[in-house]
């Protein structure tokens, strides 16, 4: 069952996003600037970020993972879990995806990040990841259907020589951090339901250097490409409205979004 949100649930829901964005863009300086950290430093600063924000985290404890942030270097896709031997180091990149509860209701978002100089190839991973991000964000639209989202961020990735992953998608969010639907990364366009106002999204393309196959490591949570290729992660809340897809984890320059109303 797909949950539309009223206006008054979007709001806090663009509340819960705007610290997770806030939050999520410190953890990213920190990760892309300090070779050396420990992917449990990361999920410790983030933990006590999200605390101080007066929000939970809400991967911590979900299905039994252990921590607060998803950190997945290089080969990893997602859901790496943090620990105090694994240091990044430069030329790695490091997929950090962070949700957290606020007032009942989640955000999720996720971005790539460079340690220090990477090769121009895996610039253009991470840079195409993000733009596919966008490119399904922008079919997000009350009228269109499921998979023109689905269809938009396959193609885009794969004119572009990389390759999507399938086995995980993209869901809807709001008082559950996983809802109905799920967004694949791929298919055909003008499938699956229609969008419409009160949905909110979260769209998080992974894209891969070689080959879409994936496989999860014994600790049952870690997935990494089975070519042992790089892969980059982009995440964002949207809220599809009746003009364009509002990004809600975000931070935005002129957000008066609430003094408006
Ligand atoms: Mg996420
Ligand atoms: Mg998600």
């Amino acid at each position: 069952m797909i949950f539309l949100k009223s206006e008054q649930e979007i709001n806090k829901l663009r509340k819960a996003n705007k610290i997770l964005a806030e939050i999520l863009e410190k953890i990213g300086k920190v990760a892309s600037t300090s070779p050396g950290i420990t992917t449990k430093e990361l999920d410790k600063l983030a933990e006590k970020l999200i605390l101080e924000s007066g929000a939970k985290p809400a991967f911590k404890g979900y299905r039994g993972f252990p921590c607060s942030l998803c950190v997945s270097i290089n080969e990893e896709v997602v859901h790496g879990i943090p620990n105090s031997s694994r240091k990044i180091q430069i030329g790695d990149i490091v997929s950090l995806d962070l949700g957290v509860k606020l007032d009942g209701y989640y955000g999720d978002s996720a971005i790539t990040v460079p340690v220090g100089k990477i090769s121009d190839e895996v610039k253009k991973l991470i840079k195409i990841t993000k733009n596919s991000l966008y490119k399904g964000i922008k079919q997000a639209r009350s009228g269109n259907r499921l998979s023109d989202i689905s269809y938009a961020i396959q193609s885009y990735t794969e004119e572009n020589g990389f390759s999507v992953v399938r086995d995980f998608t993209g869901h809807g969010i709001g008082r559950h951090l996983h809802e109905e639907p799920s967004i694949p990364n791929f298919g055909p366009p003008h499938r699956g339901i229609r969008l419409q106002k009160g949905m909110v999204l979260a769209i998080e393309p992974m894209v891969n250097m070689g080959s879409f196959k994936v496989k999860v490591l014994k600790n049952n949570w870690t997935v990494v490409t089975r070519d042992y290729k790089p892969s980059a992660h982009f995440e964002h809340t949207i809220a599809v409205t009746d003009n364009e897809p509002e990004i809600l984890s975000i931070i935005k320059k002129d957000n008066n979004k609430d003094e408006k109303q």
